[in-house]
């Protein structure tokens, strides 16, 4: 039954009925245009049918609410009363856009159909109108043309070998150069292709034609490339797309008219200044698809200084009403300006991290609001490297295209999407290379280091794709010469092949050849390198003023996971404050050290295992003391040894034999105990604190590294605060049979050195066994550190070895939302986490809780934390910041919610 639920949205000059806060029900771009309305900025008038309706559509079997059609009709009035026309009128025709706006932005990813309305009285009608004969054929066949392929599936390139016939006929070179006449005769044969592939003639009722592009919106919210889309950009809980249907302007009535896009800002650099790039005589269309190259939107300031003041002028008043970088688009038509589109811009991590910063010193925002517009892995592109100065210099340089996309990428050239796919899939870097990037491609481009292209300018399809994804891009490269047949681009003299290496700045804009070495980013040499004139970079100072406003909010201690003292230098300067992860195996590799390690897992009996051990202990000592200088006065947890022995044993017969030389034995006998340490199950099996109680020695060792470097770091001056932690728990047997032994040799070392050394034993949590009988073993256990890469390996059952091989198709089929070695998966190995902390915590009030697996520098996973209670996480050096930008979003998160 029909009811009085609103689904269709007026908006005009000065009134509208929605506004820029309805983006969930009329989409981004009918949101906003209903709020340009409010505002006064000229925006062409129409209606947005809401997402209630692609909701209801897609749960309805594809069916309407029954009050929509009514709504439509009133709304359809409405306009023609505003715009003083009407749809398919022979005298006055009324021209529309219909475009699809969901919620968030998916640039490129829905189809629009321009020009509706059109049919053989309205054409008549516009030439009437517009007195441009021309200008009406030629919009009328682009609308056969769009309807046609976007509308009822009839492929664009049959449409295209038509029109190629005619210019053929007429020896035109460029659409341009048809004549009204000759363009007439385009719409009859193009009518001729849809009544061929339709199999019925070309609808002439307006209205008809209106109903059917709504729908067509409304069926490619769930076409392929826009569930792709979402996929790769973690879209969800969207209701669907809304549809604006939107009285046409049009950029290609002449010389005073033209088409353009803009941002407020840069979107590369951030930098203030009006960037974009428009044409003269052109649809928006022709911009976005890279077909003609435009000109930079400095040029209109002398081409068209009128209309340059005023969009310079709602570029100003846009900014300032939405406190962000806005992405517009306009048209000009006949010298009068619209705007057509405004949105909040998307923008590398540079240019997030420079607008968030200079908005808040231009007073624009406040620091929590900058901290919210960064994302973690926008910071992250800070960080990212860039070409060695001295290599860019000599590499051979080919050709410049637009620095469209952040950063630097080298690859084997491949040139479609599926071998991108592929190639990757080998473990090889590719840079995807295409005349120009259409939503088809966009599992490709992601899977590519970087994405170059011959045609399309900086706001083309690939530019503002691999921009939001912070990827590598450089776009509209003329010079090249592509050949798909070929596998080949000619560049000159220089032919590259399919699998050739190549590198791309995304800084400049050059194609170099080869492989070109690349250096760490201004931040790593201002922050980890100490080097003066980073230091003085701009993007030095403002990741500096961003961590100092993330520092000011979170609560949640920031550790890193560091085997060596450069590690945790380096992290140190990134912002941790301890160290929540040693593997000390790690350090077991490390120069001649494996000899005594093997000679230890060779060893026959307790005394033979302790006189290797006893080699191993001044290395390990050694590596202790340089960490805890490192750490002067921040905790270390130090975990002891883990993996298997057999991963300590060479495998191939020259190692063996290698093996058996050095250690004087036969390389049958280091074969045997190869086979003998085997495990059919090595993730579960002579592992973590296994290995300790098998053989307590190694307890002793270790324990004896940590508490001598303790105690000589502290006989220095040194503040130390080591936290020695058992892995693999599953009893509390286990734990309190290692920690007599941890406890009793580390008391009587100090008791002997007489240094003042507080130390802690604690354990990881990775076993569910652990996790369910926290409170047993925190009544002994001064800590935990939830190891979650093992509790999620031994919660879902899912090897970490292994799962690669079916989590991509389980993340695809939507069994799992996400990798849960990336993410935590919070209702599951999370619920155990948050039971442990609860249980633990109730027997030991004191108990410090942390993570130490992967998770710990995931967005996601760190606010899980933040929320759950944890005291810190852990996570490797380069991940601090964005450790800590996420730990002081879940604090302003929290507030937000508390406020609501
Ligand atoms: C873990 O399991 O989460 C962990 C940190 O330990 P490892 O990755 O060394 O097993
Ligand atoms: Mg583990």
């Amino acid at each position: 039954m029909a009811s009085n639920k609103k689904y269709v949205y007026f908006f005009s000059k000065g009134k509208s009925d929605g506004n820029a806060k309805m983006k969930s029900i009329l989409g981004g771009k009918g949101a906003n245009l209903a709020e340009m309305c409010s505002i006064g900025v000229p925006v062409p008038p129409g209606f947005t049918i809401s997402t209630e309706v692609c909701d209801y559509y897609y749960k309805h079997g594809k069916k309407y609410p029954p009050e929509l059609q009514k709504q439509i009709d009133t709304n359809i009035a409405n306009l023609e009363k505003t715009m003083d026309a009407k749809l398919g009128d022979s005298k006055n025709p009324l021209l529309v856009s219909v475009r699809s706006g969901a919620a968030v932005s998916m640039p490129g990813m829905m189809d629009t159909v321009l020009n509706l309305g059109l049919n053989d009285e309205a054409v008549s009608g516009l030439i009437k109108k517009t007195g441009n004969e021309r200008f009406a054929w030629d919009a009328y066949r682009r609308f056969i043309n769009m309807f046609g392929d976007v509308v009822m599936g009839v492929g664009h390139e049959y449409f295209e070998e038509e029109l190629t016939k005619i210019k053929k006929k007429y020896k035109a070179r460029l659409d341009s150069e048809l004549t009204a006449a000759q363009l007439k005769e385009v719409v009859q044969s193009y009518k001729t292709v849809y009544k061929k592939y339709v199999k019925e003639p070309f609808p002439t009722d307006a209205k008809k034609q209106l109903m059917a592009a709504i729908n067509a919106v409304f069926g490619s919210w769930n076409i392929p490339r826009a569930v792709t889309y979402r996929k790769i950009n973690k879209i969800t809980g969207l209701l669907g797309t809304a549809v604006n249907v939107q009285a046409m302007v049009f950029g290609n009535m002449g010389n005073t008219s033209g088409t353009g896009v803009a941002f407020t800002r840069n979107p590369s650099t951030g930098e203030k200044k009006f960037f974009g790039e428009f044409l003269i005589n052109a649809q928006g269309e022709d911009v976005v698809a890279g077909i003609r190259t435009p000109e930079p939107i400095a040029d209109l300031k002398k081409e068209m200084p009128v209309i340059y003041k005023q969009l310079d002028a709602i570029r100003d008043k846009l900014e300032k009403h939405y406190a962000d970088m806005q992405d517009v688009e306009f048209t000009i038509q006949e010298g009068v300006l619209y705007m057509l589109q405004t949105r909040t811009g998307k923008r590398t991590g540079l240019a997030a991290v420079r607008i968030a910063y200079e908005m808040v010193k231009e007073k624009m925002i406040t620091p929590v609001q900058a901290l919210m517009r960064i994302e973690g892995e926008q910071l992250n592109q800070l960080l990212f490297p860039i070409f060695d100065p001295a290599a860019e210099k000599k590499a051979k340089k080919i050709a410049k295209g637009l620095p469209a996309g952040p950063g630097a990428a080298s690859g084997h050239v491949v040139f479609t999407a599926d071998d991108a796919e592929s190639w990757k899939k080998k473990g090889k870097k590719v840079i995807l290379v295409r005349h120009e990037t259409s939503p088809e491609d966009v599992a490709g481009m992601h899977a590519a280091e970087g994405i170059l292209t011959s045609t399309g300018g900086m706001t083309s399809h690939a530019a503002v794709v691999a921009r939001g994804w912070g990827k590598c891009c450089v776009a509209g490269c003329s010079a090249l010469h592509i050949s798909y047949s070929k596998k080949q681009i000619i560049v000159g003299d220089i032919v590259i092949k399919e699998g050739d290496y190549i590198s791309l700045s995304g800084t400049t804009g050059e194609v170099m050849l080869g492989d070109v070495k690349s250096t760490t980013s201004p931040v790593i040499a201002g922050v980890v390198e100490n080097n003066p004139v980073a230091r003085k970079n701009e993007i030095y100072k403002m990741f500096i003023q961003i961590m100092k406003w993330a520092d000011q909010y979170r609560t949640l201690g920031v550790r890193t996971n560091a085997d060596t003292p450069q590690d945790s230098m380096a992290a140190r300067r990134l912002g941790a404050e301890g160290i929540g992860l040693t593997r000390t195996e790690h350090m077991f590799f490390e120069g001649d050290r494996i000899w005594a390690v093997r000679e230890f897992i060779l060893a026959q009996d307790v005394d033979a295992r302790k006189e290797a051990l006893k080699k191993l202990l001044p290395y390990q000592r050694k590596d202790f003391e340089g960490i805890f200088k490192e750490m002067d006065g921040f905790p270390v947890t130090i975990r002891l040894l883990d993996p298997p022995l057999h991963e300590f044993l060479p495998n191939d017969a020259p190692g063996q034999q290698e093996m058996a030389k050095r250690l004087g034995i036969s390389p049958a006998k280091v074969k045997d105990l190869v086979t003998k340490l085997h495990e059919l199950n090595p993730m579960l099996g002579h592992r973590g604190c296994r290995l300790s109680i098998t053989y307590p020695e190694l307890c002793v060792m270790q324990t004896t590294a940590i508490v001598e470097a303790a105690c000589n770091m502290a006989n220095k001056g040194i503040k130390v605060l080591p936290e020695i932690m058992i892995p693999l728990i599953g009893t509390t047997n286990e734990f309190e049979y290692l920690e007599d032994i941890i406890r009793k040799t580390a008391n009587d070392i100090i008791g002997r050195s007489k240094s003042k050394v507080n130390y802690k034993v604690g354990t990881m949590i990775e076993i569910p066994r652990a996790a369910l009988t926290a409170d047993k073993i925190a009544k002994r256990a001064e800590f935990f550190s939830f190891g979650t890469n093992d509790l999620t390996q031994m919660t879902f059952g899912y090897s970490r070895d292994d799962a690669g091989v079916f989590l991509p198709e389980y993340i695809e089929k939507k069994i799992l939302p996400d990798d849960p070695f990336q993410t935590i998966d919070q209702k599951g190995v999370g619920q155990l986490v948050k039971t442990a902390v609860s249980l633990g915590r109730k027997s030991n009030t004191k108990l410090k809780c942390g993570i130490c697996g992967e998770h710990g520098g995931d967005p996601e996973s760190v606010k899980f934390c933040h929320k759950v209670g944890l005291n810190y996480v852990s996570c490797s050096p380069f991940r601090v910041p964005i450790a800590r930008l996420s730990a002081a979003q879940a604090v302003i998160e929290s507030k937000m919610k508390l406020k609501k």
